[in-house]
């Protein structure tokens, strides 16, 4: 696989792809590793992944000029991404030391329960948020003790390569952690479908996600899907809407709208629509595209060519737009539609910078309209009255809301989707319970 630099098409690496057999073996070399690694104490599993963390600190540079070429992530972004995976790896690193079970009082002795690891979990990259997303399944799968086979994006692998040379240096011991580059459909379906993996954590879009759950379910492995999004930003009249239309931009067009979580429906309530647009028009104009080793610039190149062929096949006479380089690139200026609520622009995941606006007269319309989607994972809501964003809050079926703020992702709080934006949750106190079986012991006093 050639690996190319969006910003500049040019040739980055060329990289091998694992075919089924490579694959199995990998399996192999997970499932003899888990024994050990299950076995290890569990303060020696902490301070194997602080040290982890702590090889991904003094790299951070690294992983981000590798994801800037690699992804055209603005060098901002990248250094963040690289910032969040070691703040991941540390915060579950606390965790095998706290990996509590209960005692529960019964009649006729004691009993108790074990959290035991899974063993070997896959996880199944896309190319958007290529570390981040490695980092917040592989660090708790890691802790709960289970060995992990990471399979990142065909397009993206550079990152998760590294991230993988930094656990081994480490000293993680070999097959705990293995990046597998390889296709789709041949090394992500035979991880989906192998009987010796116990888990897949999968991220990426919803087709793929129906495709990944049919086939794990042949062995009843278990899964945490990460899918699409088409999330609402909905702002009411009383809000402070010059810093609703301000921050707006930033919501939808961030890592050049290729984000889940991206809030590419902007609801406005209708008596403060024109004031609002007034003040969005001018921010989505000035949204710097460019170089994303510039640190000046807000916005890079979209993923691939052919991406870029998808997400112009959304855009028809748009309301307005932002500019964007010419020549070598794939770049797509960041673009703001009006359409009708029939429009597949207003009903589909567009994964770029293209936000659509649509006016709505009341809170109940509003609702309605957020909903009004298969999806549900992101979204935010604007307004000065605490009941009503406490009402509007719960009334919305998304996993993860913000009020007043765009931020949806917080390594301490769990992260996931509603409807056919997911199933199960990631990151926060309790991650490690999506990768542990519950096992309960009665012992007869008898
Ligand atoms: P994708 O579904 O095409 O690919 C994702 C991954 O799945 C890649 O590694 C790919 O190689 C692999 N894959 C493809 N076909 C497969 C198959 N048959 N069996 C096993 N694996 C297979 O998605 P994408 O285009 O890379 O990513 C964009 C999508 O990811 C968007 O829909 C976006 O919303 C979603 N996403 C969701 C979250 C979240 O947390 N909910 C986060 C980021 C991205």
């Amino acid at each position: 696989m050639k690996i190319i630099n969006p910003a500049t098409e040019e040739v980055l690496a060329d990289i091998e792809l694992a075919d089924a057999a490579e694959t199995d073996r990998a399996v192999e070399r997970a499932g003899r590793a888990f024994r050990s690694w299950r076995a290890t104490a569990p303060a020696d599993r902490a301070r194997l992944l602080r040290a982890f963390a702590a090889r991904v600190r003094e790299a951070a540079d690294v992983l981000a000029d590798l994801e800037t070429a690699n992804a055209g992530h603005t060098v901002g972004n990248a250094r963040w991404e690289a910032g969040n995976v070691s703040d991941v790896l540390e915060y579950y690193a606390a965790a095998p030391e706290r990996h509590l079970g209960s005692q529960i009082p019964v009649a006729g002795g004691i009993d108790v329960t074990f959290r035991e690891p899974l063993g070997v979990v896959g996880v199944i990259v896309p190319w958007n948020f290529p570390m981040v997303i490695m980092g917040w399944a592989a660090a708790p799968a890691l802790a709960a003790g289970n060995t992990v086979i990471v399979k990142p994006a065909e397009q993206t692998p550079l990152t998760a390569l590294k991230l993988a040379e930094l656990a081994l240096s480490a000293g993680l011991p070999e097959g705990v952690l293995q990046v597998l580059p390889g296709a789709g459909e041949v090394a992500g379906a035979r991880l989906a479908e192998h009987p010796e993996v116990a888990k897949i954590v999968f991220t990426g879009s919803t087709e793929v996600g129906r495709l990944i759950m049919a086939s794990a379910a042949k062995t009843l492995k278990r899964v945490t899907l990460e899918l699409g999004g088409k999330s609402a930003n909905i702002v009411f009249a009383d809000a402070d809407v010059e810093r609703a239309a301000k921050t707006a931009p930033g919501a939808v067009f961030d890592n050049a709208g290729q984000d889940c979580c991206a809030r590419s429906r902007i609801l406005v309530q209708r008596e403060v629509y024109d004031r609002f647009m007034e003040v969005f028009e001018p921010a989505v104009r000035d949204v710097v595209v460019g170089d994303p080793r510039d640190p000046a610039t807000e916005m890079g190149p979209l993923i691939s060519a052919e991406h870029r062929e998808r997400v112009r096949g959304y855009v028809g006479d748009p309301a307005f737009r932002g500019d964007c380089p010419q020549g070598r690139g794939f770049w797509f200026p960041p673009t703001v539609l009006t359409p009708d609520e029939r429009s597949p622009a207003w009903q589909e995941e567009i994964f770029g910078p293209v936000a659509s606006v649509m006016p709505f007269d009341d809170e109940e319309s509003a609702i309605r309209l957020a909903n009004a989607t298969p999806y549900g994972l992101s979204g935010s809501i604007w307004t000065r009255d605490v009941g009503r964003a406490l009402r509007v809050s719960r009334a919305v079926e998304s996993g993860n809301l913000s009020v007043n703020s765009h931020s949806s992702v917080r390594y301490a709080t769990p992260f996931g989707g509603f409807k056919q934006s997911g199933i199960g949750r990631e990151l926060g106190p309790d991650a490690l319970d999506a990768f542990t079986e519950i096992k309960n012991v009665f012992i007869s006093t008898d």
